[in-house]
């Protein structure tokens, strides 16, 4: 009797056309019109090498290199290459994480597993760097101990930063660049800061690990700097590799060791783990591997000329607009902008998005304006002129609209919450006054969001934190 070759449940096509169906729906991840949370290379072939290396090796098991040594042969071949753009030293290593985030909370592990000495370790930061380190902080019981930046440079204060140490610190942290404004840190006197006081420095280059090699006027910020021990660096982003793969690199292997765990407290096999992951799927870290070799260094070096030539030339034409600024110039191929007082920057996101661009709203912080964040990848650079015409008649409009107003008895409720105090259904009618949720309680998301931001951006972060995370909980639930 022969056995069925197809599943007995919906035909191929069916799913394919419902997959098509649902992701119609998402902001389009190729075009070069979604200025966050996708890179484009523009590269066709590229994306084609990936996408076959990430089916080839989709149900790969990289929880074991010994079974599936084509896996670590690509891990090592990756660190080594990223290694000779970040000028580590001979005995350096590193590890295929799945993201920035797991790299950073990687490296926050092995710091905090090299002190046990230290019963309350804390580690040093400027308050621009990722979301990221504040999560590796909840998750490993790190105390954040968080220091202002340049109020006018948005780049971190070295001198604060040194003074900020004490016998708790593990880690101090800067960014190359930061992702709300697009800085590198003043890497060499934060690292030496930290080098003074036998303290790890971790350079968070998630973003901009893979155009700084290639830019002739970067700031100091690699491995070349004394003092760096640590930096992250993300494969899917400017390496423009299908998401999640990420590079965490090490100085020298024992700054690793408390990186990796290892157990042999049970009756199955010892699990031996260099990542958060256990059974991690081989998919990311081929198509990793097939598209930087695709790319090749010459043509990272293009596409990097490409994306940065874009945001400075962005940059000149958003500044030469009198509603707009650029907060900082750029030292990658991030872009902040900020608006003056005849817009605000929620609208002016509503009105890119009905003209077919995603800008990435940022709420105030501290003593930072509310601006919007825009990633320009190489595949944007030939759409500058049109995303500027947007651009153009997005401020008209939102200055025809006028900033977008809170109601002042609503501002001052929001800002006098406690969340720590509210219930569920406090919760519900939370995100029902917010405009988060229809009459009927089920969640429904407006179609201009500037009002939902506005109120946002008035409350304090920890609120903001608590009604977001009350929405996701409403979100994330079967249908
Ligand atoms: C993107 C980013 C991260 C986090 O990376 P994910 O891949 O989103 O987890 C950390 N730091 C910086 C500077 C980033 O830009």
């Amino acid at each position: 009797m022969n056995e069925p070759t197809t599943g007995e449940g919906w035909p191929r096509e069916r799913i394919l056309a419902q997959l098509a169906a649902l992701q119609a729906h998402d902001l389009p991840a190729h075009g070069g019109r979604t200025l966050a949370y996708v890179y484009d290379s523009g590269l066709a072939e590229a994306d084609a090498v990936g996408l076959e290396a990430l089916a080839m090796f989709a149900a790969s098991n990289g929880l074991d290199p010994t079974a599936f040594p084509s896996l670590l042969t690509m891990e090592n071949d990756l660190v080594g290459r990223a290694g000779r753009l970040l000028d580590a030293p001979d005995g350096f290593v590193g590890t295929v994480t799945s993201g920035g985030t797991e790299s950073v909370l990687l490296a926050i592990l092995a710091a905090r597993g090299s002190r046990p000495e230290v019963t309350a370790p804390s580690m040093v930061l400027p308050t621009t760097a990722h979301a990221a380190f504040h999560k590796a902080a909840h998750y490993f019981g790190v105390r954040r101990v968080l220091v202002d930046v340049d109020p006018v440079t948005y780049r971190a204060d070295p001198d604060a930063m040194a003074h900020a140490i004490d016998e708790t610190t593990v880690l101090l942290v800067a960014s190359a660049p930061s992702y709300a404004h697009g800085v590198v840190d003043p890497v060499p006197q934060i690292a030496a800061a930290a080098a003074a006081r036998g303290v790890r420095c971790h350079v968070d280059a998630c973003i901009g690990g893979w155009v700084l090699p290639f830019l002739d006027d970067a700031p100091p910020w690699s491995f070349a700097v004394d003092g760096v021990t640590s930096i992250s660096v993300d494969l899917h982003k400017y390496a423009y590799t299908p998401k999640g793969a990420s590079l965490l690199l090490h100085r020298e292997p024992g700054l690793r060791r408390a990186q990796y765990f290892a157990s042999a407290d049970w009756p199955g096999y010892t699990m031996l783990n260099s990542t958060v992951q256990s059974t991690k799927s081989g998919g990311p870290l081929a198509a990793a591997w097939a598209v930087v070799h695709h790319i090749g260094d010459d043509g990272y070096r293009r596409l990097v000329r490409e994306a940065r030539d874009a945001t400075l030339a962005l940059a000149d034409a958003i500044d030469a607009m009198p509603a707009l600024s650029v907060v900082a110039r750029p030292d990658t191929t991030l872009l902040t902008v900020a608006t003056d007082g005849t817009c605000d920057v929620f609208t002016l996101a509503d009105e890119m998005l009905a003209r077919g661009w995603f800008v990435q709203p940022q709420m105030t912080y501290r003593s930072m304006p509310p601006t919007l964040h825009v990633t320009l990848s190489a595949a944007t650079a030939p759409s500058v002129p049109d995303f500027l015409v947007a651009l153009h008649d997005a401020v008209a409009a939102a200055q025809q609209a006028g900033p977008v107003a809170v109601a002042p008895e609503l501002a001052a409720m929001t800002a006098a919450l406690d969340p720590t105090t509210l219930d569920d259904t406090a919760f519900d009618t939370l995100l029902q006054v917010a405009g988060l949720a229809g009459a009927d309680g089920r969640l429904a998301l407006p179609e201009r969001m500037a009002p939902v931001n506005a109120l946002l951006d008035v409350a304090p972060p920890a609120v903001r934190e608590a009604l977001l995370l009350a929405f996701l909980d409403r979100l994330s639930r079967p249908a």
